[in-house]
């Protein structure tokens, strides 16, 4: 069954929705506020989410910037009347679409198909390309990553160096090489940022799970090795 994440502070309506969606067959959870519903992104995962733009305390915009660094799940943004600099925003930080307020559920309802239908699309052609090493699992488009079945949550630059590291499987990659290829322009100097990243990832995806994946030359670099 899919599920779908209501984050919107107006109670009433965030439960008339609610009520919609658990009778179309869908599993609905909500949260009343920007700070709630990121957490909740964050600890299950969704097949949707129904974000408004304007929240208390974090707006939906820095909401949907945040849920993007470590998920793209679809997210359809609520907006007011004329919030037309909020849409654009929305859909630059990588919303899916927006449904202007007051709405008609039918068309909610219709987008929200939509959006399921652009999913399974891009699921489908997508599959083939999972890099795959032993019980680690990266997509490169949803930019999911998965340990022993477990989603894990990583930042967008810890996400682009283990893409690297993966597409170059069996290949020690110096630091230099690194660098430029994931700091690239915004490279300032460190040059232990890699080492840095390459800790931030071990603890994400080996510490928890008792595994080896990322091994360290000496002298050289990093790579990751088919077993
Ligand atoms: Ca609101």
């Amino acid at each position: 069954m899919r599920r779908i994440l209501i984050i919107e502070d107006e109670e009433k309506l965030a439960r008339f929705v609610e009520l919609e969606l658990r009778y179309e067959g869908y599993e609905v959870d909500k949260a009343f506020n920007g700070r709630d519903g990121l957490e909740l992104a964050k600890t299950r995962p969704f097949d949707l989410i129904l974000l408004d733009i304007m929240l208390p305390g974090l707006n939906g915009i820095e909401v949907l910037r945040r849920i993007r660094q470590f998920s793209q799940v679809p997210v359809i943004l609520l907006t007011a009347r004329d919030a037309v600099v909020d849409k654009v925003a929305g859909l630059d930080g990588g919303a899916d679409d927006y449904i202007t307020k007051p709405f008609a559920i039918e068309e909610l309802l219709a987008r929200i198909r939509t959006a399921f239908r652009k999913n399974n699309y891009s699921n489908q052609s997508v599959e083939k390309n999972n890099l795959i090493i032993g019980d680690l699992q990266l997509d490169p488009l949803k930019r999911d990553v998965q340990v022993k079945g477990n989603p894990v949550y990583l930042t967008k630059r810890e996400f682009d160096l283990l893409h690297y590291l993966l597409e170059n499987k069996n290949i020690v990659l110096d630091r230099e090489t690194i660098l430029e290829k994931i700091w690239g322009y915004d490279f300032s100097g460190e040059t232990n940022a890699v080492d840095v990243y390459i800790r931030y990832l071990r603890t994400k995806i080996e510490e928890p799970f008792d595994l080896k994946i990322i091994q360290t030359i000496r002298g050289v670099g990093y790579v990751i090795k088919d077993e």
